[in-house]
């Protein structure tokens, strides 16, 4: 049986290397759904070469010119967020992959735990706003939520066969991104364009930008603590810029199991559409020779504020990592605009952090009050 997979994010970079996966294994998976939020003309194509059953173009403008380019295809051709969430819960989907960008991950991905679907997890941000939520749903409907993000796939990895074991510390890597050694000066003047050439991942704008300010490696602690159960002191940051180690798990007899190899997307992808199996991968092996050196730093927590608000919001609970990420995305918006200096990005969060009001226990729908209310203080502040 062919496990029939709903892509929400065709069109990004997770997403077009899971249809390369796909397409390397065709006995294994079909493509029953795909979504993609403006990228009309990749969708069409990806529908073309994929036959799904079903297709959702979030911006509604784009409709018409994907409707009509797919006229007398057998495919079900739907517009708007909210089909979305209706092709995560579609009867013959097994497996959903989450690979939107930012908070428009959380409604589908309630959706699909709800409907009992494998989710693959590639948007962060939904365990960042709302990983209690998400956690103790996914446990009531029984419903797996397997980490796509690099280094939660390599935890996760290092974790097969050690359930019963419990976890000392995670060691999460870093890349440092394309500012680790900059000086904060530098800091104040780097351009949009530096901000998007990372080191050693290809990746989409939004988590580009994120790793650059390390409020992705904050965010991944976030992620961590929920996908894993532990409290955000088991969870050590180290800069690792060689990218090699994707991560380690430290047990409790000082074990430590580290997973390693070049940095590629497509086996964290592979791993969690076939977990427990592995699949077969012609991708590039690692040759120890061409790595003589991995070097190991502890992260400039006074450079990257981000770093802090993150374990901050953690420890603080309830709806203020929501509050941290919906200024973040307003920040890396405005940056990505060239509206808003590359430092600036942690003051808004900062500000929006102080601002913003607090609430210890919340709701779904205080998750959506959040949102909306610390996007409009952050806007003010740009
Ligand atoms: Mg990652």
């Amino acid at each position: 049986m062919k496990r029939k997979l709903a892509i929400l994010g065709s069109t990004g970079s997770i997403g077009t290397q899971a249809l390369e996966v796909v397409n390397e294994h065709p006995d294994r998976f079909e493509v029953y759904a795909l979504t993609a939020n403006n990228q009309v003309d990749l969708l069409i194509e990806q529908a073309r070469r994929f036959l799904p059953e079903m297709l959702v173009i979030a911006n509604e403008d784009k409709y018409p010119r994907l409707k009509e380019a797919l006229a007398g295809l057998p495919i079900k051709v739907w517009a708007g967020t909210d089909a979305i969430a209706q092709v995560a819960e579609a009867g013959p989907v097994d497996m959903v992959l989450t690979a939107l960008v930012g908070y428009a991950g959380l409604q589908p991905t309630i959706t699909a735990i709800k409907a009992k679907k494998a989710i693959a997890l590639a948007n962060k941000e939904t365990l960042v706003v709302a990983g209690e939520l998400i956690t103790s749903l996914a446990a009531r409907h029984k419903t797996p939520v397997l980490p796509v993000d690099s280094e939660h796939s390599a935890i996760f990895q290092c974790l097969a066969g050690e359930w019963e074991n419990p976890v000392e510390k995670i060691i999460l890597t870093a890349s440092g991104g394309p500012f680790r050694t900059k000086s904060i000066e530098e800091l104040a003047t780097v351009t949009k364009a530096q901000a998007l050439k990372h080191p050693n991942w290809t990746m989409g704008a939004k988590v580009t930008i994120d790793s650059a300010s390390m409020m992705n490696k904050g965010f991944e602690m976030i992620e961590a603590k929920w996908l894993f159960g532990l409290a955000p002191e088991q969870i050590q940051i180290v800069v690792h810029p060689q990218s090699v180690i994707h991560s380690m798990v430290q047990f409790e007899d000082g074990g430590i199991m580290a997973q390693l190899g070049i940095p590629d997307m497509k086996l964290p992808i592979s791993y969690a559409f076939s977990y427990p199996e592995r699949l077969k991968s012609k991708a590039p092996r690692l040759d120890f020779n061409q790595y003589n050196t991995l070097t190991f730093e502890e992260p400039d927590w006074k450079r990257f504020r981000n770093l802090s608000f993150a374990f901050e919001a953690v420890r603080k609970g309830g709806n203020m990592p929501c509050i941290v990420n919906a200024a973040n995305e307003i920040a890396v918006a405005s940056f990505l605009r060239e509206e808003t200096g590359f430092l600036q990005m942690s003051d808004i969060i900062e500000n929006t952090m102080q601002k913003a009001s607090f609430i210890a226990n919340p709701s779904y729908e205080d998750y959506v009050k959040t949102d909306a209310e610390a996007r409009s203080i952050a806007s003010e502040f740009i």
